[in-house]
């Protein structure tokens, strides 16, 4: 059985989020979406909140599980046994910062990343500018999943 990680820190789920996902699982048996808890981060959505947002758009889907976690991913990984990360990427900033991230966690513990690129619908999405949106009083609708109820 082919199974990944899609950590992050899902404040809120976008539809960026969702699409990579959705795309996943067309590659993976199983995805457990990994929500991260960093005391060294401001989050605007507690991690109650962040995990009902997820379960909620993936309610029927069996090949989902969703978690939290704390430290290092690749930890998480070797808890589950899990030999692949999956990544989004939406631009070169993007991949500068993932190429690091996902050589440094193969060297650590041999878990390989694959990388999903984000489709021109969501490219432009990212969670900061949402949470922005939402502080604002905008409408935030067209960038995060129906489901979600505020
Ligand atoms: P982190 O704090 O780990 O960056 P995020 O929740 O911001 O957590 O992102 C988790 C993953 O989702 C990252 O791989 C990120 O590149 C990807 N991602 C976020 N937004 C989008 C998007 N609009 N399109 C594709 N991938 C995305």
């Amino acid at each position: 059985m082919k199974r990944a990680i899609f950590p992050g820190s899902f404040d809120p789920i976008t539809n960026g989020h969702y699409e990579i996902i959705k795309k996943g699982l067309k590659l993976f048996d199983e995805i457990i979406i990994a929500v991260g808890i960093n005391n060294q981060k401001k989050y605007m959505f507690s991690i109650e909140k962040r995990l009902e947002f997820i379960e909620s758009c993936f309610e029927k889907e069996k090949k989902i599980k969703i978690c939290s976690y704390g430290g290092l991913t690749t930890d998480l990984c070797k808890d589950h046994g899990i030999k692949f990360i999956l990544r989004g990427l939406r631009n070169s900033e993007d991949f500068n910062f993932e190429n690091s991230l996902a050589s440094m966690n193969k060297e650590m513990s041999n878990v390989e990343t694959i990388f999903i690129l984000s489709s021109s619908k969501t490219s432009h999405i990212n969670s900061s500018l949402v949470r922005d949106i939402i502080l604002n009083d905008g409408d935030y609708s067209k960038f995060i999943p129906y489901q979600i109820k505020f």
